[in-house]
């Protein structure tokens, strides 16, 4: 569980941590690889979500799914991009959120990931947490805490070094 005092500063920042739907670069299911290719080359993203007609989050595609297709033994064609859907290659098994204030979700996910995928209860698409704007919340926690409170050190607790030092003078004196 995160420690009550670092949730309550991290939300006293009052920055949106999420990048909503229409900020959001995304493709349509149904469309061909080739579309797709050009669009994540143009926006320059590694993954982007894909969407059904009615926003609904379907899946995840990137561009090295594509790129892996375009591999013949003659060379590199983008050829056979026409004939394929997104929906045919996309990755499905992508977990989302739909309680955006969930830090604690979210912390635990974004470690792994570059960004969760943010949907209401009936799976429309909402946005997107990026790791950066989580990282900039860190970056107003690190900055804040002592505004709103004083951390003081647990009794007996030991950093590294003093415990090195410890190893290296020894502990005369010192309270173990
Ligand atoms: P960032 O933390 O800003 O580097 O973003 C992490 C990842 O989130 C990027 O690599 C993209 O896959 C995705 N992403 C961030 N912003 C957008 C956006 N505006 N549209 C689509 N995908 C995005």
């Amino acid at each position: 569980m995160i420690d009550k005092p670092i949730e309550t500063v991290m939300r006293e920042s009052n920055r949106d941590i999420l990048i909503p739907a229409d900020l959001v670069a995304t493709v349509n299911q149904d469309n061909n690889l080739q579309h797709v290719f050009m669009v994540l080359t143009k926006v320059k993203y590694a993954k982007i979500p894909v969407l059904d007609n009615d926003n609904h989050f379907k899946g995840l595609v990137s561009l090295p799914m594509i790129t892996e297709l375009m591999m013949q033994d003659t060379g590199i064609t983008s050829r056979p991009l026409e004939a394929i859907k997104v929906k045919q290659i996309m990755q499905k098994d992508v977990p989302t959120i739909y309680e955006r204030d969930n830090l604690e979700a979210i912390l635990r996910y974004l470690v792994d990931e570059n960004f969760l995928v943010f949907v209401d209860a009936d799976t429309h698409f909402k946005g997107i947490i990026t790791r950066r704007e989580l990282f900039k919340e860190i970056n107003y926690l690190a900055h804040n805490f002592n505004k709103r409170y004083i951390a003081l050190p647990v009794y007996n607790h030991k950093s590294k070094s003093e415990t090195k030092n410890a190893k290296v003078h020894g502990s005369k004196g010192m309270i173990n």
